[in-house]
């Protein structure tokens, strides 16, 4: 009963980690000041319309930016998107970023790990049920 009780602790807080993340990183891109100006009702359509991406349906915040940046290709023709590094360094206040869109990033890479934890937690507990349909099985 005990890895029963274990599995299901390990998934709940794996599930409570990326929710706390999720909540974090809208923090703190609601505060990410191209957010901000997009909240302030007095600014005109045209400004709006600048700082909003209707392919995305996202306000174009330095993370947006990072995201969907492009820089030309190594192999010499053509564009890539930019690579990890690339975008944490572009998000730094001092390149044209933000510390509110880079806080989000790093927040973002940890979410990404801690839902990898999430997937085995769950796998843990998928397998742990067929165990436990098995045991219900035998017992008639
Ligand atoms: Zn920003």
């Amino acid at each position: 009963m005990d890895k029963f009780i274990k599995a299901l602790a390990r998934h709940e807080l794996a599930l409570q980690k990326v929710d706390a993340l999720s909540r974090r990183i809208g923090a703190a891109i609601e505060r990410c000041p191209i957010v901000v100006k997009s909240n302030d009702w007095s600014i005109s359509n045209a400004e709006r319309a600048e700082i909003w991406d209707e392919k995305s349906g996202k306000n174009k915040t330095h993370l947006w930016a990072a995201y969907t940046e492009t820089t030309p290709s190594e192999c010499g023709y053509g564009m890539r998107l930019l690579d990890s590094d690339e975008q944490e360094e572009g998000l730094r206040p001092r390149n044209g970023g933000c510390r509110h869109c880079l806080r989000a990033w790093r927040l973002i890479r940890d979410r990404s790990i801690a839902r990898r934890e999430l997937g085995y937690a769950r796998l843990s507990l998928r397998s742990l049920g067929r165990q436990a349909v098995k045991m219900t099985e035998a017992t008639p």
